[in-house]
């Protein structure tokens, strides 16, 4: 049994491991010198896991996107963090009964729809489908594009970029967040058959058009896509942050398991080892004002997805 001069210590030794615990909190939530967050995480499979990417990389807030098989487990990382994580539901709409999985999910508390990424056409019946749902709904769809393999015998994902421009004319009551290599390499208007360009930008491109002229079409900053894109031409990269400061939203699509890189097993030179979030906010610090990275990094993604500060 304690006296209670031991009961005591024993209160403070409590005490004191909680305020050391909540300032190992706060201090990488303050490392870019403000709260973040992180719209492109995929859940973990191991316990915790998505915390400890959130934690070592600095970020307050990750919303999670799920398949099919990983949306139980988001939603119990959403129930047992509040205020940390919120989730997205994904589907491979070339299966059958797509589209109800992403209704049910819905129901059961995501707040989009996402990543979408299947072998299917950015403008064909099984995605429009998905656009409609997501107007009936009000959420965003958020979007994986690539139209040329990263390794060899990869297929397209959401196929034709060039053609999304009328997409989101004929859809004005859905949100669209654009995502992925396409996505990033049609910021020039000069796109080589590579998932990964480097070089000059030529003004133009696809995605920088559907920035400035619909209102509901988004851009994700994650992945080694949104990483090479602030690396190949930083002069245009810097004029296109501050011309899209409303538009763009940060995220990592990093799968490191510690926040620090850990696990990183890409072998694209920009990210290899490192972790994508640190990373990508590192370019972003340094091509954007202390404004603009605050809207890119917090404002933007909270303002559109509700999610409250
Ligand atoms: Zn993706
Ligand atoms: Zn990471």
């Amino acid at each position: 049994m304690m006296d209670r001069r031991q009961l005591l210590g024993a209160v403070a030794a409590a005490v004191s491991s909680r305020v050391v615990s909540s300032s190992a909190w706060a201090k990488p939530a303050s490392e870019w010198g403000g709260t973040v967050l992180d719209i492109h995480l995929h859940p973990r499979r191991d316990q915790g896991g998505e915390f400890n990417h959130i934690n070592g990389s600095g970020v307050s807030k990750a919303v999670l996107l799920t398949r099919a098989e990983t949306a139980e487990h988001a939603r119990d990382v959403v129930a047992k963090n509040p205020g940390r994580f919120a989730w997205f539901s994904g589907a491979d709409v070339t299966k059958p009964g797509a589209i109800e999985v992403l209704r049910k999910n819905l129901a059961a508390g995501a707040i989009g729809l996402g990543e979408l990424k299947s072998h299917a056409a950015c403008d064909g019946p099984e995605m429009s489908a998905v656009y409609r749902l997501a107007a009936e709904m009000s959420v965003p769809v958020l979007i994986h594009f690539a139209d040329f393999p990263q390794f060899e015998g990869e297929r397209t994902w959401n196929s034709g970029i060039i053609r999304f421009p009328g997409v989101v004319k004929a859809n004005p009551k859905t949100t669209f967040i654009g995502h992925g290599d396409a996505f990033w390499a049609n910021t020039s208007n000069d796109v080589p058959e590579t998932p990964y360009p480097t070089g000059k930008i030529k003004p133009g491109g696809a995605s920088d058009r559907m920035l400035s002229e619909f209102p509901n079409f988004y851009g994700d900053m994650s992945a080694n896509s949104g990483r090479n894109f602030l690396d190949r031409d930083p002069d245009f990269a810097a004029k296109f942050l501050e011309r899209h400061k409303a538009k763009l939203m940060f995220g990592c699509d990093c799968n490191c398991r510690d926040g620090h890189g850990a696990g990183q097993g890409s072998q694209q030179p920009l990210i290899a080892g490192k972790c994508v979030a640190r990373e990508t906010l590192t370019a972003l610090k340094r091509l954007t004002s202390q404004a603009t990275f605050r809207r890119i990094t917090l404002d933007n993604g909270t303002k559109l997805l509700k999610l409250g500060s």
